[in-house]
């Protein structure tokens, strides 16, 4: 055997033994909230469609008509011929929704981050970040050439630390809004003030609160009334479809235009994806109704959770964690809500720190009151 099959024949036996190793699951069909696997129907509680709009046929029509126009695939990168001016239309929306002076679309939003966060920053330059930053931020930092400083989570007085004691030219707090295996938000507001206070700059990653948090689904900057340098999110959570962006300035996206690599050297988007954009836009704009729905429901089984003795933070994301310790209890807990007929992922690190395996258990609006309910009802007994 040559050391590559052996290094990775053993790898695969370590990550078993210790209950380490990741299968996706098949998903052989959808119904609103339902997912066949396996044959077997069962209530998913692991989407991150928040506001259920991965389902609207309105957004698939207009892929496919787009489609019928343009052709599937984009055939280059964007700086080559790959941008069409639905593109340009998509990104016009997305700043025009938030405010911005422009934006820009990546093919996720880990490309976005990458792409953000290697192009404003050097070797001079301090990146704070939060040490429950989302794994795409955490990679983003490592491409980066900056001085990076990890700040305990959601720990504004430590940062504030950081800033007065860390030498560098420029400074920079990079935090995700709403924390994506815990459910909670990060201070904003006194991180804010504590970037001022050292002339550092803010920018966020909001992939989790865009188009459910704020009034407006502005999102977890809108929810904290804070001003930030920029801002990376994606169309692919609470917006039903694909792909990343970061809205800033005009100058920000024309930088990253000539120097995010992680924009440069890929493969456009199809122009379906573009129009499958627009439309998603639009119906985050006017989902007032299902932004209400998912909050209450997220509420409902935030109190429905704590009842059964588990913490849960106040907060308004629409999902929350379960922590339950070793890998083993979350994967025994995740399999006996399997039998009861409920798709809940068992998180385990190195997606969370070790110690703190958990349950995460999200609600769209495609939920009902009943189905959280059931839900409870099954938890109480795992
Ligand atoms: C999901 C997520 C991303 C990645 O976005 P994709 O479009 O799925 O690549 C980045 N940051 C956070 C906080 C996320 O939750």
């Amino acid at each position: 055997m040559s050391w590559f099959e052996s290094m990775v024949e053993r790898a695969v036996a370590e990550l078993a033994s210790s209950h380490l190793l990741r299968e996706p699951k098949v998903v052989e069909g959808v119904r609103g909230p339902f997912a066949t696997i396996d044959g077997r129907e069962v209530l998913s509680f692991c989407s991150n469609d928040y506001l259920g709009l991965s389902r609207d046929s309105r957004i698939s029509k207009a892929a496919s008509k787009a489609a019928a126009g343009w052709g599937w695939g984009a055939g280059s990168s964007r700086l080559m011929a790959g941008t069409t001016a639905l593109h340009r239309a998509v990104e016009r929306e997305i700043a025009d929704f938030l405010g911005a002076g422009s934006a820009l679309l990546f093919a996720s939003g880990s490309a976005a981050n990458a792409g953000l966060l290697t192009a404003t920053t050097d070797e001079e330059t301090l990146v704070l970040s939060d040490e429950l930053n989302h794994a795409s931020v955490i990679d983003a930092c490592r491409l980066s050439r900056a001085i990076v400083r990890v700040y305990p989570h959601g720990d504004a007085e430590a940062a504030e630390k950081m800033l007065a004691s860390e030498r560098a030219a420029r400074k920079l707090i990079f935090t995700d809004t709403v924390f994506s295996m815990d459910g909670d938000l990060a201070p904003l507001p006194a991180l804010r003030v504590a970037a001022n206070r050292h002339g550092a700059e803010l920018i966020v990653d909001d992939a989790h609160g865009f188009g459910v948090l704020g009034d407006t689904g502005r999102g977890g900057v809108e929810l904290a009334g804070v001003a930030v340098a920029a801002r990376s999110a994606n169309l692919a959570k609470a917006a039903g479809s694909i792909g990343g962006f970061v809205a800033g300035s005009r100058d920000l996206v024309r930088l990253l235009e000539s120097r995010a690599r992680s924009f440069i050297y890929t493969t456009a988007a199809p122009a379906a994806v573009a129009a499958a954009g627009m439309e998603a836009l639009r119906l985050v704009r006017v989902a007032d109704d299902a932004r209400r729905r998912v909050v209450a429901l997220g509420g409902r089984l935030a109190r429905g959770v704590r009842a059964l003795g588990y913490p849960v933070r106040e907060s308004p994301a629409p999902f929350l964690p379960v922590v339950l310790g070793t890998e083993e209890k979350a994967l025994v807990a995740a399999a006996k809500l399997w039998e009861s007929g409920f798709l809940v992922p068992a998180i385990r690190p190195p997606t969370v720190p070790k110690g703190t395996s958990r349950l995460r258990i999200s609600v769209t609006a495609l939920h009902a009151e009943n189905h959280v309910d059931a839900l409870l009802e099954s938890l109480a007994k795992i």
